[in-house]
């Protein structure tokens, strides 16, 4: 057992904590925004994420988990630190380090013994180093102190599950002490552990991320040429994901990708590489077919309903992905506003992102997936929740005004849809 206080309690920080907790450390868990810490100590927990509230409240009532907003308190009663604090795009694409430099600053402030400093933010490389070098220049006294680079792997929606289930963990660190407390920690998880120095760790996470986010760019772009030519891009898909060199996964063509991780790491990843002195061109146009395929969406739309202004589009999905509430960077805020650019009125059901998307989209919020498609001249589909793969699209249909229905996420079969009547537009499929 060891006593880890987790910095920033979002997202990430949540999830680490309640799952180092349920393997048997003790966690303190501290975030600046006291409103997520009242709620938390009310044994709820501020977002979406299946599984984790029963977590949260198993080993808060177990004592292996507290919340707090002093972080002195934190670091007083911990010998690890993880920094789990944003990391947000700044306009000119870099990460905007500010939290966790004042994170690191608290730290040097309030340690009072040994402490292990581990980064689990995204960070661009070097960000370990001067973590260590604002530490250092902090001290008021010399307190011995490890730094060391901890990227998370986690996906919104199944973040408990692929943090008890990591493919490997990866540690990068600087000295042995700090190797052999972090392979404690993460004993219980039984999962491959790949030890580097603490730059190639960072990068590994940037790279790693941007790889993903090109396959989605990639299979975008084929998708582009199967509709020109009458080819499914579902089954082009199939055929490349099968080859495992390739893999299956992240080959859905689609809308693009969002959220607060692809599109600001994939961004930060350019910069760093430009600072750097190396021009990241291929990410330029990853970034590029993203922005495009946004655009070809509303395209789809505008193409199946002629004039936009004063139509009703019923629309399907608003968080970035299914299983969360999370609505940072989400592609259906630009197409939406885009839609209304032109004029159309926007009528929209998301299964749990709609409170989070009331302060970013001035829409219509329908209660369910029927009453968005209430009167509507076409049905839009942005996320694919498995509720919308299960509609009755029969009743669908006769609520519609016309029987339109724009998949951004090729969840039905386009012949199925069009035998029901509806005139059906998905992505890379006739
Ligand atoms: P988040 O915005 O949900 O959480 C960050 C939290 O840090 C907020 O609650 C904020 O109030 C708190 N905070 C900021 N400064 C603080 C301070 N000085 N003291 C205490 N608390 C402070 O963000 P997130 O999605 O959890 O992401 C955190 C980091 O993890 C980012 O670098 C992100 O790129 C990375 N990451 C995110 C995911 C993901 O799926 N969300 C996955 C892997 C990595």
């Amino acid at each position: 057992m060891r006593t880890i206080c987790v910095v920033g309690t979002g997202y990430v920080g949540l999830v680490t904590g309640a799952c180092l907790s349920e393997m048997g450390h003790r966690v303190i868990c501290i975030d600046n925004d006291k409103s997520k810490i009242d709620l938390l100590k009310k044994g709820r927990i501020p977002i979406y994420e299946p599984g984790l509230e029963e977590l949260v409240r198993k080993n808060n009532r177990e004592k292996r988990l507290s919340f707090s907003t002093s972080i002195k308190e934190g670091i007083n009663k911990s010998e690890i630190i993880f920094i789990a604090v944003g990391t947000p795009p700044r306009p000119d694409g870099s990460a905007d380090l500010s939290f966790v430099e004042n994170v690191a600053r608290e730290i040097a402030y309030n340690m009072r013994s040994y402490k292990l400093i581990v980064d689990k933010s995204t960070v661009p490389v070097e960000t370990g180093t001067w973590v260590a070098i604002t530490v250092k220049r902090n001290l008021k006294k010399n307190i011995p102190f490890d730094v060391a680079s901890n990227p998370e792997f986690l996906r919104e929606g199944s973040a408990v599950h692929d943090t008890f289930n990591p493919d490997r963990i990866i540690i990068g660190v600087e000295s042995a002490r700090a190797e052999s407390i972090l392979r404690e920690i993460y004993k219980p998880l039984k999962a491959p552990v790949i030890v580097t120095d603490m730059k190639s760790a960072e990068i590994i996470k940037h790279a790693s991320n941007s790889f993903l986010a090109m396959k989605i760019s990639f299979i975008n772009a084929v998708g582009n040429i199967c509709e020109r030519t009458g080819a499914d891009v579902t089954k082009v898909a199939e055929g490349m994901g099968t080859d495992k060199r390739i893999g299956k996964t992240f080959l859905n063509a689609g809308i693009g990708f969002g959220g607060f991780c692809f599109p600001k790491d994939l961004e930060a990843f350019m910069w760093i590489s430009k600072k750097l002195g190396y021009e990241f061109n291929l990410l330029n146009e990853v970034k590029a077919i993203n922005e495009q395929q946004k655009k070809l969406m509303v395209k789809k739309i505008e193409d199946s309903l002629w004039i936009l202004k004063n139509k009703t589009v019923g629309v399907l999905g608003l968080s970035f992905k299914p299983n969360t509430d999370d609505m940072r960077f989400a592609p259906s805020i630009d197409i939406i506003e885009a839609l209304q650019a032109h004029g159309a009125k926007v009528q929209a059901y998301d299964p749990v992102a709609m409170e989070k998307a009331k302060p970013l989209l001035k829409i219509k919020y329908c209660a369910n997936a029927y009453a968005a498609a209430k009167g509507a001249d076409c049905l839009v589909i942005l996320t694919e929740w498995d509720e919308f793969r299960k509609l009755d699209l029969v009743k669908v249909k006769k609520l519609l005004k016309t029987p339109i229905l724009v998949d951004g996420r090729n969840i039905y079969d386009p012949r199925q849809a069009e035998k029901l009547g509806f005139t059906y537009k998905s992505i890379g499929r006739n």
